[in-house]
């Protein structure tokens, strides 16, 4: 059985990205022709390289940092951005999903992890985003806030994963009773990676973003 086929069996109703960063369009066509269609990529410039080769059908996630001036050149094609961390960047996303007259989806990425070094917000900085975006709903038609985002730390220490998880989980329930009841576009809890995808998912995930266990190490 392929790497493919075996993820898909422990996934239930998780939805699986593939995390195609640094592999080639040969690879990503050959798990393409298996059935996958969602692919991740973390760098502006290679997923647009990837858009232009690959076929169109294909729902591309930017998963990685992104800078304010990038935006642009993944607005006409993007499906969804998981890495938004400051109302300027929410801000230029609709600023561009606009000039495309397109609707991104966006979710929000929280710090999570005990480590300094990964991007996201905290709780603070949600709950100021979530204030203004839900005071300013006309001014975001072409955004729409599908959920959160977050990466556990970095260790083989099962139980700091299902907490740092679990908290990202009670955040997105907080988010959703507190400012968006009724919004059916929040839906989403990115996390869990090749290393941690199983406890994610007994934790409520509803997207694992899978790299080196589907195309092999980087
Ligand atoms: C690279 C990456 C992944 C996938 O990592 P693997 O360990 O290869 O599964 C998931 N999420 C983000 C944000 C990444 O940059």
């Amino acid at each position: 059985m392929s790497a493919y086929q075996e993820i898909l069996q422990q996934l239930g109703h998780t939805k699986l990205i593939g995390v195609s960063k640094t592999k080639s369009v040969e690879d990503i066509l050959a798990l393409y022709h298996e059935g996958l269609k969602t692919f991740g990529e973390n760098k502006v410039q290679e997923v647009c390289e990837k858009y232009e080769q690959l076929p169109k059908d294909i729902e591309w996630h930017l998963i990685g940092h992104l800078q304010s001036n990038k935006v642009k050149y993944i607005a006409p094609f993007v499906y969804m951005i998981h890495s938004v961390d400051s109302l300027k960047l929410l801000d230029e996303i609709e600023k561009q999903a606009s000039k495309c007259n397109r609707v991104i989806k966006v979710l929000l990425q929280m710090h999570i992890a005990s480590e300094e070094t990964k991007f996201g917000l905290n709780t603070k900085e949600l709950i100021e985003i979530l204030e203004y975006y839900t005071a300013n709903p006309s001014v975001y038609s072409h955004i729409q806030i599908a959920g959160v985002m977050g990466m556990a730390t970095n260790t083989d220490h099962e139980e700091t994963i299902r907490k740092e998880f679990q908290h990202l989980k009670s955040l997105f329930q907080y988010a959703k009773d507190t400012y968006l009841l009724g919004d059916k576009n929040f839906t989403e809890i990115s996390m869990g990676m090749s290393s941690d995808y199983k406890i994610a998912i007994e934790e409520g995930s509803t997207m694992v973003r899978i790299g080196s266990l589907l195309f092999g190490k980087r």
